[in-house]
């Protein structure tokens, strides 16, 4: 939303290093001078009655009046009675897409060189939809629910996401030759929407295949739409491949542009008020966030800031095996804008 000129964004610092990576994302876009302003969130200490959880219901009329935001990560409260944090977010907001962009950062060794590809999981069904119950004793059952309105919704944004982004090629990922009707409607889903975008290459992997090429050749891939379960598990595998969650942005993508990006990785809870967490990966969402607003000016200049810190690193974070604190890495950043 705009607002005097700027644009409203409301940020969840969050808990553990939630607060200190959401701090060096202020202080960049403050050196940037990023027309951002924030409506800033925290998780509440009791479950809000009106959304059943410990996000209130304040904190979703933020995110629904603003349309973007930036969340880092949340703890999980102990003991029953609310709803999980995630998945009220997903469901109050409709966040019908999850998309993880994983690129190698240059000068930060892994086993590749050449990441550069982008997970889009569906977000609101599949095996978890948390239909489970006991036939009989000794028997449960699971229902995996596929809908065409969902499969045709995250395939629409896939498309779309690969166009504006220009990437070349979708790959639709599944399990069709065993669950036939189901992944067989998610196949179906993404074939017609394929041919709509005759310019971008369209292919089907059978996700085993997938796992053995993504850990075999990255760089096989581009961008790979897939339903909710497979979803989990591939952008995880590929978040591996870059060097780990510290590094991974993801964006959550609603009706009408809604969107709200967020870090992967969880609060950290061993290294929180220690100065020591890495904030590359909610800055990289920051990033996506920009873009996202076609602020792309902004977005490139704090994107190119970290990959050249990062190649350069004389300031990287412990868990990149460097002993630069959080503030420090920030100056850094701040000290490579525009260079
Ligand atoms: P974690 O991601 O918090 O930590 C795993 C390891 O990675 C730890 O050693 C941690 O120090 C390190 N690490 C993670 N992020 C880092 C960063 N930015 N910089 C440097 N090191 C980093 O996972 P966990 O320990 O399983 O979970 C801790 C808490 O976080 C739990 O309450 C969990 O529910 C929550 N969590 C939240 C989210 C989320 O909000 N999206 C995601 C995952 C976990």
């Amino acid at each position: 939303a705009s607002h005097g000129g700027s644009i409203k964004a409301t940020l969840f610092p969050g808990d553990g290093i939630g607060p200190e990576i959401a701090e060096s994302v202020k202080q960049i876009f403050d050196a940037v001078q990023v027309q951002v302003e924030w409506d800033i969130h925290f998780v509440g200490k009791t479950v809000d009655p009106k959304t059943g959880s410990f996000i209130t219901w304040d904190s979703m009329e933020s995110v629904r009046q603003c349309g973007i935001g930036l969340k880092g990560p949340m703890a999980t409260p102990i003991g029953k009675g609310h709803k999980s944090l995630n998945l009220t977010l997903r469901k109050e907001l409709g966040l019908y897409a999850n998309v993880r962009p994983c690129l190698s950062i240059p000068g930060y060794k892994t086993r590749y060189d050449n990441v550069d590809l982008v997970t889009i999981r569906e977000n609101t069904e599949g095996e978890y939809s948390g239909l489970e119950h006991q036939v009989v004793k000794g028997v449960v059952e699971s229902l995996k629910i596929i809908t065409r309105t969902a499969s045709k919704r995250v395939a629409e944004y896939a498309f779309h996401y690969a166009k504006l982004h220009g990437r070349k090629r979708v790959s639709a990922i599944h399990k069709a030759n065993i669950m036939k009707k189901t992944d067989g409607l998610f196949l179906q889903c993404c074939r017609e929407v394929a041919e709509k975008y005759p310019d971008l290459v369209y292919e089907e992997v059978i996700i085993d295949n997938c796992c053995m090429m993504l850990v075999k050749n990255p760089g096989l891939f581009d961008v790979l739409c897939m339903p909710n379960l497979y979803g989990d598990i591939i952008s995880d595998l590929c978040a591996g491949l870059i060097g780990g969650l510290g590094l991974t942005p993801s964006g959550n993508i609603g009706d009408n542009g809604l969107a709200l990006m967020e870090a992967v990785h969880g609060t950290a809870p061993d290294i929180a008020g220690k100065n020591l967490a890495n904030p590359t990966a909610i800055l990289l969402s920051s990033v996506m966030m920009l873009q996202h607003l076609k602020m792309t000016e902004p977005a490139d200049m704090i994107h190119k800031s970290i990959l050249k810190t990062i190649a350069e690193g004389k300031y990287r974070t412990g868990d990149l095996g460097g002993s630069a604190t959080c503030t420090d890495y920030t100056k850094a950043l701040i000290d490579n804008l525009g260079k």
